[in-house]
């Protein structure tokens, strides 16, 4: 569908990634206008956008191809490929690590032991292609799913794989050596995209920033604002606003999601009180 005003992005049809690329998509305003289970491509309301639903694995390639104007897809599957394409933005979905691991009874305890043996995995490009940066040579055993079996079964001496938790490595007798790369979900377009992605792009950012981000109120003494404004750690200045009493003011600062359980508790001790937090909906810089 490239080549006409309408942009075609790519999402996992189902799958790990399936649900979050769908959500993203809905939180920025593209939101399909009718769903059904069997669908390959959905129609967007609100922006002339579609979505086609494709196997995550398969959406470097279109991409890259010209298929699609852009798609979603996990970093690692862009990499295995070594598609030609351009990564837009990361997406704060989809997080794991592809990590090496060894049965816990092995003797190797360390990533360069893992030279000369062989490794089990889905990714046999990257894996390859990561290990040999460490000067780790290894015999690739390429499978196409189930890869924890394959030191139980003695197809390999050590696997590569994506671990979220560690849970299913553990479940599995496996010991972690450590890990080769982060991944998380991309948005990646191709070099010769026909349409300009800029509004989706920008849509899709300030969703990512909101749902990273939340709106802090509360009410302050003011002579404890340079204290506090000091350890806020908010981009750009607070807003500080009068209160009918005069010895005090509101603040209101944008945080950083992550830092508010260690900011709440020395806001207090420094006398802030009606603490208010709120999600955000979007965040445009
Ligand atoms: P799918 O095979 O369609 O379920 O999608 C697999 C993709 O989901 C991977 O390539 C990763 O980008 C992502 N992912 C996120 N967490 C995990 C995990 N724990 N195991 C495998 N894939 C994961």
């Amino acid at each position: 569908m490239s080549g006409t005003d309408r942009i075609t992005v790519a999402i996992p049809a189902k799958g790990r990634l399936h649900t979050g690329a769908l959500g993203l998509l809905e939180a920025a305003g593209f939101q399909p206008e009718t769903w059904s289970e069997r669908a390959l491509s959905l129609r967007c309301t609100g922006a002339p956008v579609d979505a086609l639903l494709v196997r995550a694995a398969d959406i470097p390639e279109y991409v890259q191809d010209g298929a699609v104007d852009c798609g979603i897809t996990g970093a690692d599957l862009v990499l295995e490929r070594g598609a030609d394409v351009t990564e837009m933005l990361r997406l704060g979905f989809g997080s794991c690590s592809l990590q090496a691991a060894v049965p816990e009874e092995s003797a190797i305890v360390a990533l360069e032991e893992l030279d000369g043996h062989r490794v089990a995995t889905v990714f046999p490009q990257l894996t390859s292609s990561l290990l040999a940066e460490r000067n780790v040579f290894v015999h690739i055993c390429e499978v196409s799913g189930s890869v924890e079996i394959a030191p139980r079964i003695g197809l390999a001496d050590g696997i590569v794989d994506l671990v979220s938790s560690g849970g299913t490595l553990r479940t599995n007798g496996l010991r972690s050596l450590g890990t080769l790369l982060e991944s998380e979900a991309v948005l990646v377009a191709g070099k010769e995209s026909a349409c300009s992605l800029d509004g989706l792009v920008t849509a899709l950012r300030s969703v990512v920033e909101a749902r990273n981000s939340r709106y802090l109120m509360f009410n302050l003494p003011a002579e404890a604002l340079d204290r506090v404004a000091e350890i806020l750690p908010t981009p750009g200045s607070p807003s500080v606003v009068p209160l009918r009493s005069s010895d005090h003011v509101a603040v209101h600062a944008l945080v950083p999601a992550g830092e508010v359980w260690e900011l709440l508790p020395k806001l207090q001790a420094l006398g802030a009180s009606s603490i208010l937090l709120n999600p955000v909906e979007r965040v445009l810089a």
